[in-house]
């Protein structure tokens, strides 16, 4: 009989061609047009769905991984999400270690979606035996037929960008994209994107987002790491304390830095004027869009295409919380309208 199911064969069929979003209310009054490319739509809520699959596939065409084969990373975010839901498809293990300020919901998440997890402490030096990278670097070292993802530094995350993200956007806009704008934490997203980008029009201008407390903008405009650069915020995803090799500089035109206050602002501002529940990197590349807009940096012409990485869901208990924001010192909560409380009707 003819097969007339339309199914996707397994949950990972649907990474990738994610949808390109035309903001309007947000960017009243800007010059120029704006699009986000919600990276929400993939299946894991994440633009880390994209390298998850190409790195690990890239280790089969290699004949690094076999059935029940261990991959090993160090991340309690987005990326660990990824690889432990294309571990499950694929059939290998999933370990993770992970810092000890991770959130209790993130290491539930990962375990519910079959990772082993390790809990590092997080208050020790890199090179100490007990952090997450040296226990993954071990772990890795001890499991034979393991592979370690180390994304900050595998060229092959800027390569699933490069054969994914840009493609999609330079067929999303019909090559009339002039500036692409995108958070960079270890870089694979706008430098892939980039690369594919001005392959295909050198004009089109890339924009990195960078956070006040991270080394990365200084180290694009002077090549230097400047460790004086280094300070907490609380952004997670966006800027770094060290220079990721998964980084291209080259391809990327200038950064921008922004605040952790006006970007989880901005991100609360996404969700009322646009409809997009998005997370706190969304914020922080919208947040950008507008000093750069304030600098007179597009003209009225301009299709302007930004990254939204990742879904508003993972930030319950941060940005979308008014005692989150109120303890950040970034919020009133005394200022919340009338019909933003929430009314309690009697028993
Ligand atoms: N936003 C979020 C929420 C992320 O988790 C990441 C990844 N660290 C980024 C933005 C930045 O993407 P990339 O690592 O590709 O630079």
């Amino acid at each position: 009989m003819e097969n007339k199911i339309k199914a996707y064969n397994n949950i990972l069929e649907l990474v990738g061609n994610t949808p390109l979003v035309k903001l309007k209310r947000i960017t009243e009054g800007f010059a120029g047009n704006f699009f986000a490319k919600v990276e929400s739509f993939n299946p894991g809520h994440s633009s880390k769905d994209r390298i998850a699959v190409h790195i690990i596939e890239e280790a089969e065409r290699k004949g690094l991984l076999t059935e029940g084969s261990t991959i090993i990373e160090t991340t309690s975010g987005n990326t660990g999400f990824s690889i432990a839901m294309v571990s499950i498809i694929k059939g290998y293990k999933c370990i993770l270690a992970v810092s000890s300020k991770s959130s209790k919901d993130k290491i539930d998440m990962l375990r519910t979606m079959g990772a082993t997890v390790y809990v590092c402490p997080a208050h020790v030096s890199a090179d100490d035996p007990r952090s997450y990278y040296e226990v993954a670097k071990r772990l890795h070292k001890e499991t034979s037929g393991s592979i370690y993802i180390n994304q900050y530094f595998n060229e092959l995350n800027m390569e699933a960008h490069y054969q994914s993200t840009g493609p999609e956007i330079w067929e999303q806009t019909g090559g009339q994209i002039t500036h692409f704008v995108a958070c960079s934490g270890t870089g694979g997203t706008i430098s892939g994107t980039a690369k594919y980008l001005k392959e295909q029009n050198p004009k089109v201008k890339v924009i990195g987002v960078d956070a006040f407390g991270s080394v990365l903008k200084k180290y694009h405009e002077t090549r230097e790491f400047d460790s004086n650069e280094i300070y907490p915020y609380r952004i997670e995803g966006l800027g770094k304390n060290l220079i990721p090799g998964a980084t291209d500089f080259d391809v990327i035109d200038k950064f921008v830095k922004v605040t952790d206050s006006e970007s989880a602002h901005t991100a609360r501002e996404i969700a009322k004027t646009e409809g997009i529940f998005a997370g706190y990197t969304s914020g922080a590349v919208m947040q950008a869009l507008k000093q750069l807009n304030e600098e007179g940096e597009f003209g009225p012409k301009d299709n302007v295409v930004v990254i939204f990485p990742d879904h508003g869901s993972r930030y319950m208990s941060k940005v979308y919380s008014d005692q989150w924001m109120e303890d950040q010192g970034f919020f009133d909560t005394n200022t919340v309208s009338e019909t933003q409380k929430v009314q309690y009707i009697k028993e």
